[in-house]
């Protein structure tokens, strides 16, 4: 994030959809071409709705759709504008500096582009119910994966009946979060709430966390208002006509991008090995230790993770939770490799029943 005030980049139209000196420069070979930049704030069957300098336009994504999952443009995305044609295309995605991807489904092993070029990658978690710190690991690995600084928002502080009981368990967040700010929020008292939104003011916004974790109270509390109403913004698209669009990326009147991801519920890891790694980053840290380099931490004379379980400094469910959330990613990593090689193999296959073709048609003609 560059935050140099005095810079070209913060008087930009888009400054408060994230524009820096560091996209400006991204971009300035399409803007030799004539075409504009944007910020992604909706992506829907083909098409996205972009803001640009010359205010929100929808672009087709045919140039910029590749067969590859995981570079389908997505909400957050950067990309170059060509305004003057009918349909209008999104040309170009700028490369992206971070990106949150979940695994669609455990049927088929593809990622799933969440949102691109975020910044803080917020977990929600209710305080009225019992914590689930398995779960909140998972939503740290994705979170850690994506590039993007992880931090828990644990909603409902009201809730907890006293200090005490509220302070234990933002405890038992923080030993499952090393690395990571943990922030007790109320939107009935307002506790937290200036806090978070000093730290969401800068950069873009994720809300992640199951139904019933608070987001949309947390994301009202940012907006000020009704999140539906703000996000039915009426534009002016280029033909002049009025057409009432619902955005997933607002601009916060405090300073700050947020984007809303809907139906986020559960998550799948997708090669997340990085994440998981930082999640139990004490755990790999104790398993340097190890006396054997290959230690499973099973029964190993000499290994220092059984040592810390031993004499307390680590919860052995952390080590359950790690080797749970290892176990996973290594399965859909395989299977992502198994589908790989399937997709290569078929090109391939293709490839020779083409050339083969061609062949036969070649001796045809000769004939
Ligand atoms: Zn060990």
């Amino acid at each position: 994030m560059n935050l140099s005030s005095a810079s070209a980049a913060s008087a930009h139209p888009l400054a408060a959809y994230g524009w820096d000196d560091g996209w400006a420069r991204e971009f300035a070979a399409y803007a030799e071409r004539g075409l504009l930049p944007g910020r992604v704030v909706r992506v829907d069957r083909g098409q996205c709705d972009v803001v640009t300098p010359a205010g929100p336009v929808r672009a087709d994504t045919e140039f910029v759709t590749p067969r590859d999952p995981m570079r389908v443009v997505c909400t957050g995305d950067w990309v170059a504008v060509d305004t003057d044609g009918d349909p209008r295309y999104a040309r170009h995605v700028l490369e992206r500096r971070t990106a949150l991807v979940r695994s669609t489904s455990s049927e088929r092993s593809e990622g799933q582009v969440l949102a691109a070029n975020v910044d803080h990658a917020v977990i929600c978690v209710s305080l009225a119910v019992e914590l689930d710190l398995g779960r909140i690991e998972r939503f740290l690995a994705l979170a850690w994966e994506s590039g993007a600084q992880p931090l828990v928002v644990l909603t409902k502080a009201d809730l907890v009946p006293d200090v005490t009981t509220l302070s234990y368990l933002a405890q038992d967040v923080e030993t499952t979060a090393p690395g990571v700010q943990v922030l007790p929020v109320s939107s009935t008292t307002g506790e937290g709430v200036d806090v978070f939104r000093a730290i969401v003011s800068g950069g873009t916004s994720v809300l992640l966390g199951v139904s019933g974790a608070g987001k949309s109270t947390l994301a009202n509390a940012l907006l000020g208002e009704d999140v539906m109403d703000v996000r039915a913004t009426r534009d002016v698209d280029g033909k002049g006509r009025h057409t009432t669009t619902t955005r997933n990326l607002l601009v916060l009147p405090g300073g700050g991008v947020l984007i809303d991801t809907p139906g986020v519920r559960g998550v799948g890891l997708w090669d997340a090995e990085t994440g998981v790694g930082q999640v139990f980053s004490e755990i790999e840290e104790l398993a340097e230790q190890c006396r054997f380099h290959d230690c499973a931490h099973g029964a190993e004379p000499g290994c220092a993770v059984l040592a810390a379980i031993e004499d307390g400094t680590l919860p052995e469910r952390r080590l359950d939770s790690y080797r749970k959330l290892v176990r996973e990613n290594r399965r859909i990593v395989a299977k992502t490799d198994a589908r790989l090689r399937a997709e290569m193999l078929r090109d391939w296959k293709l490839k020779g029943a083409q050339g083969k073709a061609a062949m036969a048609a070649k001796r045809g003609n000769l004939r």
